[in-house]
């Protein structure tokens, strides 16, 4: 078996998640016994921090105020929420969309420090978005809970972007900064498109024929795990400590709990990790921390509601 020396990939991962985020693509990682992956490799080719600081800086200058910050009450939009206010000063409208599932701390805290970081908060709970939430969902679940089409995430993530374009347009805000610490184009990851270089920021035409711009702000600021820990230790960051890679939300743990539960492990952990080593985001070190991180055992009660909540 060969194994990448710069991320987790082995050649027998299955790059479920590959073809999951790049379904358009040929997007494969070649492993070699001699050196990194082609996709690390290629990933450290088009990667140049000044250019996505001097992309960064032109998005914003641009934006009409208030920008608006996808909120999820996390890690990484805290860290995104806090680099927007602290470091470059901007007018800031976060938007918390609540799909049934966030913790009342998570509520309390999101209220808490965007007061003290000085930006509006908005938290959205429009009835509409949230049944089309828990039915797609509970479809996904019920068709099959296996491979790369049912990651929770994805599914919440659809929902929440049409909610923030809905109330940008509302607003007059024409930019939404995203807590996202992946890149929005690649050469390697967008067949070969230009530019030959790696971008943070991605804008979509509405129906009405506004254009919305949108601004994965930790990949183009190059905001680290480690800073991420930095700041939230700064500004005590409420931790929910869930199971899975989520912070903020228990549908994360509850994927991983049904799969166990019907024995459909995936590899999708080693594979998700890999592209964050890839951005950038972790070390590969820490990429293994979190790997072998022992999930706690998932709570018996709270994984029944969510099913009786889910259920068709
Ligand atoms: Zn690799």
């Amino acid at each position: 078996m060969l194994e990448c020396p710069c991320c987790l990939l082995t050649s027998e991962s299955t790059q479920d998640v590959l073809r999951f985020f790049w379904p358009d693509h040929d997007v494969r990682a070649v492993l070699r016994p001699d050196g990194p992956c082609s996709f690390c490799e290629a990933s450290a080719r088009w990667l140049d921090p000044a250019r996505l600081a001097a992309e960064r800086d032109e998005v914003l200058a641009h934006a009409r105020r208030p920008v608006l910050l996808a909120y999820s009450g996390g890690k990484d939009s805290t860290a995104a929420l806090h680099h927007l206010r602290r470091d470059l000063g901007v007018e800031t409208l976060a938007v918390l969309f609540d799909n049934g599932f966030i913790p009342p701390a998570v509520l309390e805290y999101a209220a808490r420090i965007t007061a003290e970081l000085g930006a509006e908060l908005v938290i959205d709970r429009e009835a509409p978005g949230r049944e089309r939430l828990r039915a797609g969902f509970a479809r996904r679940l019920r068709v099959a809970f296996r491979g790369p089409r049912n990651d929770v995430c994805a599914v919440c993530s659809k929902t929440f972007l049409r909610r923030f374009h809905r109330i940008a347009r509302e607003r007059g805000a024409d930019t939404i900064v995203l807590g996202n610490n992946f890149w929005a184009h690649s050469p390697h990851t967008s067949g070969g498109a230009a530019p030959p270089w790696m971008t943070a920021s991605w804008s979509r035409e509405l129906a009405d024929g506004a254009t919305l711009w949108h601004l994965n702000l930790p990949f183009a600021s190059r905001i680290t795990r480690a800073r991420t820990r930095e700041i939230l230790d700064e500004i005590g960051f409420h931790d929910a400590r869930f199971t899975g890679y989520t912070s903020n939300c228990v549908l994360s743990d509850f994927q991983d709990h049904v799969r166990a539960r019907d024995g459909q492990p995936t590899d999708w952990g080693r594979e998700y990790l890999s592209l964050e080593v890839s951005a950038g985001y972790l070390t590969r070190a820490e990429a293994l921390e979190e790997l072998g991180r022992a999930r706690g055992a998932a709570d018996a009660a709270l994984m029944a509601r969510i099913e009786r909540a889910l259920a068709p």
